[in-house]
């Protein structure tokens, strides 16, 4: 059970693949941060590939490939294309002491003091009254400005953020971005935010109501980058999930299928897998309605539930790789490291399992069996020491729908920063396990 560096395991050929792969994912992941372009991309690539691609709300969907009976079961893997990021507030505008600023609501788990004193970039979409759908995306064009959250100086910040738990030091009301200091001229009041609404009108068409019907992420600005002397990590913004949405997409591609296969890509896990674009959602039924119908068989009750009962499918999202400077928080001998392979964790949850997607033994097997005969390099672990902490993924709304599943993904370091950390050689070994699976 003695762990080994992926490095050491693969061949010459491997190695120029997994650079291949990386660099094809690091444009990714700099030109796709949020849900909406995500989706956007691989939809265009599945439809370049006249591959089955069903989606919901602009948020929410998947790609298949049918080959024989669904009822028979599928494979299926599941990843999410949201990440942790702040949202512009529905009246996001206000104007003190000479800034214009603009108010954010944070979404998902951050830690606040992360967001500041960093460059920031706006994506998304404005809906006007007349229903013309404006696309923003501001700030990752080296031509374009940025926005940031202006944090306090150390000389006043003693009693204000020092004597604080980190927690609490960085209110979620003070996560407010500096969108510009020139006054309209004569005007007596909000000169500044009436000049920006001005620039806002010009270039883009809209009025201040207009953010209503809106939804703009604040992420952060500017491409991922290789990181280390060797170039043998990437960081970067939204690694979780899309490093697991990116290699799973490109995997069914590539997979020789002998059954029918899907990926999802599932919207809002971050804050619980809620709403019509979440995995809690009827989204996946409508899915396999759609498959069925695709496949000339009529979405009885009975034929969908049939599909559920005989399929099998991996939830892919990231796993925590040991932080060399945070080693206390995992139990060493079940944690992974980065570098290490794709990572099975068997059950995730909180406190005594709570929450958790508990993979039966049965399937454990399969899937060992699976990653063994194709030479994909894995480690078993779980996300942190007994009582620590945990989390969960959306494995449990597939598995409660009487799916197998098992949690399967890529460790990364900085979970839920602006700069998450992976490894080039886990994100080979992602694509590889992906695909042996979709393949078997
Ligand atoms: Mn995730
Ligand atoms: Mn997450």
């Amino acid at each position: 059970m003695k762990k080994k560096s992926v490095w050491e395991q693969l061949s010459e050929e491997e190695t120029r693949k997994t650079s291949m792969i990386a660099e094809d994912y690091r444009k990714f992941l700099s030109e796709n941060k949020t849900e909406r372009l995500c989706l956007k991309t691989f939809e265009k690539a599945a439809k370049g590939k006249k591959a089955f691609f069903y989606s919901e709300k602009n948020k929410i969907g998947g790609i298949a490939r049918i080959k024989g009976d669904p009822r028979d079961g599928a494979l299926w893997i599941a990843a999410h294309i949201d990440a942790p990021r702040l949202d512009l507030k529905p009246n996001p505008f206000y104007e003190e002491v000479g800034l214009a600023m603009l108010k954010t609501h944070y979404y998902g788990g951050i830690k606040k003091y992360q967001w500041t004193a960093i460059p920031l970039s706006l994506k998304g979409v404005i809906l006007t009254e007349s229903g013309k759908t404006i696309d923003v995306d501001i700030g990752d064009n080296p031509k374009d400005p940025v926005f940031t959250i202006a944090d306090l100086l150390p000389h006043l910040s003693r009693k204000v953020q020092n004597d604080k738990k980190i927690t609490e030091a960085i209110e979620g009301e003070k996560l407010t971005l500096l969108a510009g200091n020139i006054p309209l001229p004569r005007e007596k009041e909000d000169a500044v935010k009436k000049h920006i609404l001005r620039i806002l009108k010009a270039q883009y068409g809209i009025i201040e109501e207009d953010l209503i019907s809106a939804e703009i992420e604040v992420v952060p600005a500017g491409e991922s980058r290789y990181v280390g002397f060797d170039k043998s990590l990437i960081g970067g913004y939204g690694h979780d999930d899309r490093i697991c949405s990116y290699t799973s997409f490109r995997a069914i591609l590539d997979a020789k299928i002998k059954k029918t296969a899907a990926v999802l890509f599932m919207d809002k896990e971050e804050i619980g897998s809620v709403g019509n674009t979440g995995a809690q959602s009827t989204f996946i039924t409508d899915f396999i309605i759609k498959l069925l119908e695709n496949a000339g068989i009529k979405p009885t009750y009975t034929n969908i539930r049939k599909v559920f009962m005989n399929s099998q499918a991996i939830s892919a999202d990231v796993g925590a790789g040991t932080n060399p400077n945070y080693q206390e928080v995992q139990d060493k001998y079940n944690a992974a490291l980065i570098g290490y392979g794709l990572v099975i964790t068997k059950y995730t949850g909180s406190g005594g399992k709570g929450g958790a997607n508990d993979a039966n033994a049965e399937f454990l097997w399969k899937i060992r069996k699976i990653f063994n005969k194709n030479k994909v390099i894995w480690q078993a672990a779980e996300l942190g020491k007994v009582d620590e902490g945990g989390g969960g993924t959306v494995a449990k709304y597939l598995s409660n729908q009487g799916i197998d599943t098992i949690d399967i993904g890529i460790p990364i370091l900085g979970m839920h920063s602006p700069f998450e950390i992976a490894s080039i050689a886990d994100i080979y070994e992602g694509y590889k396990g992906y695909k042996a699976f979709l393949s078997s």
